[in-house]
This record gives structure tokens, C-alpha cells and sequence, in this order.
């Protein structure tokens, strides 16, 4: 699945460089050129991950993860941290301060990718294309295919991302403005109740094999997945 990507880098002939990369890998990049506008664009959209420089003008990336880290909606985005520095030091300040990896530069296509790759899956695993299984439901998003007991489930796109998402992240109440954030990447233009809509659909889908039981509505919360239902 399309992750999408925001780059924090000033020096544009490497963003751009990075940018190519990233959608060659299959995901989507959004850029920024220095961390201020790197607020303004999570703001707008939550990113899936994070490519930050350290050296920024105006506010440093150091900084800009700071605040990342400050914020309930945006502490989780993973972030992996660009410098031109090898020292030790810099590497430890970052991962200190919540940098899920670090790439210094100069770094190969290869590498970017497989750093990529590893934090996807540590941090966003509904944005891989590993097989999720969850008892005798199953999902697997390279085949965009959903089946119970060998039997195929048919839903649309946006309830696939739904059970993809809750598959990945079983067992934690998740509100209607943190799905939206996580599933649709943006909660400025959708009306909560949207995600509703799409929950109910999931549902009736599920309900044929009794996995509907499985997604529960928490009173005043949201909802959450379950194995104990
Ligand atoms: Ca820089």
C-alpha cells in the first residue's frame, strides 16, 4: 500500500533525488523545504513517515522532532533522520529524541529504500504488503483479498484500509478523528460521521462469517479490533 512520505529537506537537487526514489518505491512524497513548512504540511495531512534533515534553516530538525513528540496527534509518526554527519554524537541525539533510524549522507537508492521499508514495517505495518492474519480472518494486501475460513470477503477500497488498519493495531480504542488520520491521511475535510459510514459497511461485510463482532464500538471513545470478542 501507497505510504505517504513528507521530506524535510532544504537542499533541493537531494529532496528531489529522494522524491523520485520514494515513488519508485511505490509511495507518495510530499516536500518541504524547511521544518516551518514541514509543520504546515503534517497540519494539513498526517504523513505515514517522516524523512527529516538535520540541517535545516530556521528551526532545526532536532527541533522540528521535538514537537512532533510534544503533540498526541503527530508523536507517532515515525521519522528517520538525514545528515551529513557520521559522528556518533549526532546519531545518538537523534534516537535520543525519538528518531526511529538514522541515514547519513551520502546514502544509495538501495539503502534509503530498506530504511524505508524497516520503519514501515516496525511502525506503520498496514502500510506493507505483509499478509495479516487474525484467527481464520485473513488479509492480504498484495493481493488485495480478504477471507474467512477460506471463503473470499468482497469490500470496497476504503473499508480494505479500514480492517487493514484495525488488523494491524488490535486491541487500542481508536477515535473517529484518529482513524480518520491514520486511514484517510487527512481529518480537515471529512466529516467524522464518514467514518461511520465505512465502519458499518465493513461490518455488514464481516457479518457473514460472525467477524463482525470482532470490531466494537466503545461508548463516547471510538472503536477497536479484537481477538476477544
Ligand atoms: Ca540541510
Amino acid at each position: 500500500m501507497a505510504a505517504q512520505i513528507l521530506v524535510v529537506e532544504d537542499e533541493i537537487a537531494i529532496q528531489e533525488l529522494i522524491a523520485l526514489n520514494v515513488r519508485q518505491a511505490g509511495h507518495r512524497p510530499t516536500l518541504a523545504a524547511d521544518a516551518e513548512e514541514g509543520l504546515a504540511r503534517v497540519q494539513q495531512s498526517l504523513p505515514d513517515l517522516i524523512l527529516l534533515d538535520w540541517m535545516l534553516p530556521g528551526m532545526s530538525g532536532i527541533d522540528f522532532l521535538r514537537r512532533l513528540r510534544a503533540n498526541g496527534r503527530t508523536q507517532a509518526i515515525p521519522v528517520i533522520m538525514l545528515t551529513a554527519r557520521a559522528e556518533e554524537q549526532d546519531k545518538l541525539l537523534g534516537l535520543e529524541h525519538g528518531a526511529d533510524d538514522y541515514i547519513t549522507k551520502p546514502f544509495s537508492t538501495r539503502e534509503l529504500n530498506a530504511r524505508i521499508k524497516a520503519v514501515l514495517r516496525r511502525r506503520a505495518p498496514q502500510m506493507t504488503e505483509d499478509r495479516v492474519e487474525f484467527g481464520d480472518l485473513v488479509l492480504d494486501p498484495s493481493t488485495h483479498r480478504i477471507s474467512a475460513n477460506g471463503a473470499d470477503i468482497a469490500v470496497g477500497p476504503t473499508e480494505f484500509k479500514l480492517l487493514h488498519f484495525f488488523m494491524t493495531h488490535p486491541e487500542r480504542v481508536y477515535s473517529r478523528t484518529q482513524i480518520l488520520d491514520q486511514v484517510w491521511g487527512d481529518h480537515v475535510f471529512i466529516e467524522e460521521r464518514t467514518v461511520d459510514v465505512h465502519i458499518r459497511r465493513l461490518r455488514s461485510a464481516l457479518n457473514a462469517t460472525g467477524h463482525d463482532r470482532l470490531l466494537q464500538t466503545v461508548r463516547g471513545s471510538g472503536y477497536r479490533f479484537t481477538r476477544v470478542a
